[in-house]
């Protein structure tokens, strides 16, 4: 087995078991491998193979795994708090007249936020119940990227993405539309969890069960981004690294094996836990990446 992403052949086993199928229900009932590449330390599953995925992400069963209510208002009320968060990856001072699509934006918290400034903003979102309200919105929409080159080819100023290259099917292709998209002088932002390696770490085979998922066919490295971006031809490559969550979050792993979010306790001061982010805002220990190309 080859790696799909850097083309080694150094392929190991990591994982061989269930895979969470959503973040409400259960497990698969097959086992599944999970695969690292020993060069770029991506890793995968292949259980995508076993369904048609795009397909599964137009469905409202898709959503109804991951969310109670799939109600366009149920994703703003929920996500909208996690704009200022995109923000400061984004910074503030690049989407004025600017024409900038979010891919994969679901029911459009952050491009509504962009809306105010941009001239022209696009809603790229397979899922169908979100694209009528994201038209209503004002928004020019796409199921996927590669529908909007025939009409925004070597046009879009800035490409935003979060939490979604994890996945799609094929992640070079991904950052391949993206780059078939932008215009000359035009910059990408794509954010990915990592594979919270310190909680790996941490809690183990506990934490396996919950990292490798279905619906996340990929753990993507910072050195895969780099690889991706640079061979699809972007420039000025580079990666932040980012901890979006904070100690009470690790506390409540340990205490309960199980997500419960961004929970805060009394005896965590906020700077302790601004401290704790601080230091685990690093390579190798940090949640998240975000890859920044320009074209
Ligand atoms: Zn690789």
């Amino acid at each position: 087995m080859k790696c799909s992403i850097c083309g080694c052949n150094q392929v190991k086993e990591i994982y061989n078991g269930e895979l969470k199928t959503g973040l409400l229900t259960g497990w698969t009932s097959k086992k599944y491998s999970v695969f690292q590449c020993e060069k770029c330390k991506t890793e995968w599953n292949e259980a995508y193979k076993d369904l048609d995925i795009d397909a599964f992400y137009e469905s409202a069963e898709y959503r109804t795994r991951i969310e109670n209510d799939i109600s366009p208002e149920a994703y703003c009320a929920k996500y909208d708090k996690e704009v200022l968060d995109k923000l400061s990856m984004t910074g503030t001072g690049i989407f004025r007249n600017r024409t900038v699509a979010d891919i994969g934006c679901g029911g459009g918290s952050f491009i509504d936020f962009i809306k105010g400034v941009a001239a022209k903003t696009i809603a790229i979102e397979p899922s169908e119940i979100y694209r009528e309200g994201l038209r209503k919105k004002g928004h020019t929409v796409f199921a996927y990227a590669e529908n909007a080159l025939d009409e925004f080819a070597e046009s879009v100023d800035v490409i935003t993405s979060f939490d979604v290259i994890e996945h799609v099917e094929s992640p070079y292709k991904f950052i391949e539309d993206a780059y078939k998209l932008c215009t000359k002088g035009g910059q990408i932002i794509i954010g990915t969890p990592t594979d919270y390696p310190v909680l790996r770490k941490m809690l183990g085979e506990v934490f396996d069960r919950f990292i490798f998922q279905v619906q996340h066919p990929w753990v993507l490295s910072d050195e895969a981004m780099l690889l991706m971006a640079q061979k699809a031809g972007f420039k000025n490559v580079r990666i932040e690294y980012k901890q979006k969550y904070g100690l009470g979050n690790l506390l409540s792993w340990l205490l309960d094996s199980t997500p419960r979010g961004d929970i805060k306790y009394d005896f965590i001061e906020e700077s302790v836990n601004e401290a704790y982010k601080k230091s685990m805002s690093k390579k190798d220990l940090c949640e998240y990446i975000i890859l920044y190309a320009e074209k």
